[in-house]
């Protein structure tokens, strides 16, 4: 297919190099991953220069291949069992104080890696423990129990990202299924209601409004608090293709809708991410 020339409204303010290059020799000398460099993040700069980043435990080759995804796919290696106690140091160095701990699908392991992400959360609060805390979990294939460990913790944000209208699965998350991906959000605000669920999905993959208006549908019924909506873009010329740049003004629209359907935040514009502003998400959900 052919590629779209960026609009305008896509273009980015490149932020203060050194105050990247800091965050970035912290995780560098502790051997950590941040999803925002394997996944070639738009607002790597924004987030690094103000001492943000979601980290990306259990390694950094996923075992599936989704369509729009850059993050390295094939056979991983074993999890890294000093890897929760890394993160909360390395959070402690940054002085953050709401942290997205986030991880590569691992569809090797029978429970998904579910312990690490518990492990991490233990890690992180037993140095402090009024760290806010937001995990961006993949779908442990459905498996509740891998579910369980996870909630057991008590995250203060339960993210699991839908990504795209149900009829897109095949070409962008071949490996996953939009049902269970509902069922798994369900499942968490049955079980623990007290813990917000968040989710999101891209625009610009050839979803129709209709579908987009669907979408926004089901993750109401299954009790979805918070939303972010944002564009896709191609991280590599092997990924997907943009079919459609989302205009600003259609993005709103999409929030105004959210909002009046129900979710308690919804973050909706081009360079809105899974993790971008999720503090601020959280702490003031009228945004
Ligand atoms: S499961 Fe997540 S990390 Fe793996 S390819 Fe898909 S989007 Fe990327």
């Amino acid at each position: 297919m052919r590629n779209l020339k960026k609009p305008p409204w896509l273009k980015k303010r490149i932020p203060p190099f050194q105050d990247l290059l800091k965050v970035k020799s912290i995780l560098d000398e502790a051997d950590l991953h941040t999803v925002c460099e394997e996944a070639r993040c738009p607002n790597l700069g924004e987030c690094f220069s103000r001492g943000t980043s979601t980290f990306l435990i259990l390694g950094r080759v996923c075992t599936r291949d989704c369509g729009f995804c850059a993050v390295e796919h094939g056979v991983p290696i074993s999890p890294d069992e000093t890897e929760p106690e890394k993160v909360a140091q390395v959070v402690k160095k940054m002085g953050l104080q709401y942290v997205v701990i986030t991880s590569v699908t691992r569809d090797d392991l029978p429970d998904g890696g579910a312990p690490l992400f518990a492990k991490t959360i233990q890690a992180i609060r037993a140095l402090d423990s009024n760290i806010k805390i937001e995990v961006l979990i993949p779908d442990f294939q459905g498996k509740h129990s891998s579910l369980e460990i996870v909630l057991k913790e008590c995250p203060d944000v339960l993210n699991h990202n839908i990504e795209t209208v149900a009829r897109l699965y095949p070409v962008v998350r071949p490996q996953a299924a939009y049902q269970r991906s509902l069922d798994l959000l369900r499942r968490s605000k049955e079980d623990y209601p007290h813990i917000p669920t968040k989710s999101g999905f891209m625009l610009g993959l050839g979803e129709t409004h209709e579908e987009v208006l669907e979408l926004l549908r089901d993750l109401r019924e299954v009790g979805c608090d918070f939303l972010t909506i944002g564009q896709y873009l191609q991280p590599r010329p092997d990924r997907l293709s943009v079919v459609r740049f989302i205009p600003p003004e259609e993005f709103d629209e999409y929030k105004r809708v959210g909002h009046e359907m129900g979710f308690k935040a919804v973050a909706s514009g081009p360079f809105v991410r899974s993790s971008f502003h999720a503090s601020q998400m959280f702490e003031n959900p009228k945004i």
